[in-house]
């Protein structure tokens, strides 16, 4: 039986998940999913070779992309949906922020050769292959140049966000991103909003546009918290989002599907989506 939920929020090895599109696809293929959206960091590069592989495998693949703000110095990550792949802005955005990241783990990488950890750009750029960098793909290389054991020991020591080696990046302005999103004709929606810790960030960018909260996450689904943010969402008139968030490999704890929403939802995105293109 083909089940009534999607999953909204899965990276591949275009950002920081491990799967290509075609390892993804069949992943899916083993659950009972068959309506996912691919939400890349910062590129939106896997979208027209998955539409094209799902299609031929009964699979919809839904446009999607995930952004990082910020709002009063927290990282806010915003997910778009339902936008044109092709669009020509939403691609020139892409490709700067490729390079934005590129410069700042080579920032990194020069800060945690100061702490003693020998680790080189040419080890990260190795482990992205050809994928937008960002702090897992710099984690990856100190595990497996054995200067720390594990992906949270590098994050808890080094390069979390309040962390000695952690290196700011220039970040798109939320209602920039909204906008960005929105020209190209599609919909943006908050990602796992208790990262943000604050739900005054809610009424914050509803007020710059935002058209979704992604209610369900593994996050909010563990911590108790979804009644939470279907209630705040009902409130602002948000539609509702919800994915599993996942990396593969990467992730090793988080399965696909482990958070999804229902296909109800789905089509009201969709439609929100058609009637702001109008
Ligand atoms: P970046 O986009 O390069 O800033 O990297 C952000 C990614 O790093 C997030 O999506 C998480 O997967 C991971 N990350 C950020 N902070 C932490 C943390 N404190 N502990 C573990 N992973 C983290
Ligand atoms: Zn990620
Ligand atoms: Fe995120
Ligand atoms: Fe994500």
């Amino acid at each position: 039986m083909i089940s009534e939920f999607a999953d909204l929020h899965i990276h591949t090895k275009y950002s920081d998940g491990t799967d290509t599109v075609e390892e993804l696809l069949k992943q899916v293929l083993t659950t009972d999913i068959r309506t996912i959206s691919i939400t890349d960091h910062d590129t939106a590069g896997a979208i027209p070779e998955a539409q094209k592989l799902g299609k031929s495998l009964g699979i919809e693949v839904i446009a999607g992309i995930e952004l990082s703000t910020l709002y009063k110095k927290k990282d806010v990550h915003l997910l778009g949906y339902f936008f044109d792949p092709h669009d020509k802005k939403l691609l020139a955005y892409c490709d700067k922020f490729r390079e934005v990241r590129e410069t700042r783990a080579a920032k990194m990488v020069h800060r945690l050769n100061t702490f003693g950890i020998d680790i080189t750009m040419a080890d990260v750029e190795a482990i992205a292959d050809g994928a937008v960098i960002g702090r897992p793909h710099i984690a990856q290389a100190i595990v497996e140049g054995r200067f720390a054991r594990n992906f949270q020991e590098v994050f808890d020591k080094y390069i979390a966000n309040d962390g000695p080696a952690y290196v700011d990046k220039f970040n798109i302005e939320p209602g920039d991103a909204i906008k960005l999103i929105h020209d190209a004709g599609g919909i943006v929606s908050l990602a796992h909003p208790l990262t943000v810790g604050d739900d005054g960030v809610v009424a914050f960018l509803h007020n710059l546009g935002l058209d979704g909260l992604e209610v369900y996450h593994p996050q909010l689904v563990m911590a108790g918290c979804v009644k939470h943010y279907h209630i705040l969402a009902s409130r602002y008139g948000l539609l509702v989002s919800g994915g599993s968030d996942w990396h593969g490999r990467r992730k090793p704890h988080i399965k696909l599907g482990q958070a999804k929403v229902h296909l109800s939802h789905v089509e009201q995105m969709r439609e929100v989506a058609k009637k702001q293109r109008k």
